[in-house]
């Protein structure tokens, strides 16, 4: 925990008090019981009435995106979370040691999915929590981090009842544009605690002839449309290689492995 005070010497004084007023402001908006008024085709205007229903709750995340934030330090990483200018975010960093920063409710939408696609969801930042661990892109990921990232998304997953499968990378919503979390990213380790689905580690059936790819990756989630890109996302992520985007006789054992699970 930050436990920041209203302290103005405070680096991040501002960004809190501005987290504070957005908040208010979309309070409001939850508050309100104002009904949108509807015209027909010619113009008319449809009645309409506000009723407010007992039964509601807040809506809940169901997937989880994992990145990298490709950055040298935390505190810059924090830097660029409360500058308005970057216009992207994240509700959760994990540092190095372990530590875990919060930037936003679980409830509110993060700016960390950009475009992308996951199955046919286009906007998965209004469905998703987003996790950013503090990594260049080259280092390994530190045994800490592991360990307080683990205790996360076991909070996460109990408390939202999100499934295995979606946790996902960033790379898989934004193959053509994206390659975090590095593959040095133990997905394994995650997938061993109920945290997104693997290939066995041992395959022992092969892919039937008729075995189609692209569409196992579709089932899967990615989209195809940049083919070359969604194979080298899911072979970063499922079999932990950087490499092109050929399919080898490995690559496709395991993807047969992988879509039986879904
Ligand atoms: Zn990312």
């Amino acid at each position: 925990m930050l436990g920041f005070s209203a302290c103005a010497s405070h680096p991040y004084a501002l960004s809190q008090r501005s987290y504070r007023k957005q908040a208010r402001v979309f309070a409001q908006t939850l508050r309100s019981q104002t009904v949108q008024s509807f015209t027909d085709s010619s113009g008319r205007a449809i009645p309409s009435a506000w009723v407010g229903t007992v039964n509601f709750n807040l809506r809940k995340p169901n997937y989880v995106i994992i990145h990298h934030t490709a950055q040298q330090s935390v505190e810059q990483t924090l830097k660029t979370f409360t500058t308005e200018k970057s216009q992207v975010s994240a509700h959760y960093l994990v540092g190095k040691d372990g530590k875990i920063y919060q930037l936003l409710n679980d409830y509110l939408r993060a700016w960390h999915g950009g475009v992308s696609k996951w199955g046919n969801i286009t906007d998965i930042n209004s469905v998703s929590i987003g996790i950013e661990i503090d990594n260049n892109g080259l280092d390994p990921f530190t045994e800490e981090q592991i360990a307080g990232l683990l205790a996360l998304l076991g909070q996460l997953k109990m408390t939202y009842n999100i499934p295995a499968a979606n946790f996902i990378a960033h790379a898989d919503i934004a193959p053509s544009r994206k390659v975090d979390p590095q593959v040095l990213f133990p997905w394994r380790k995650l997938a061993e605690r109920g945290f997104g689905l693997m290939p066995d580690t041992l395959i022992v059936e092969s892919a039937p002839a008729d075995f189609n790819p692209i569409q196992a990756l579709r089932v899967i989630g990615y989209d195809t449309k940049d083919l070359p890109a969604a194979i080298r996302a899911f072979k970063r992520h499922f079999l932990g290689k950087e490499e092109n985007a050929d399919w080898t006789a490995e690559a496709i054992d395991a993807l047969y492995n992988l879509y039986c699970k879904y």
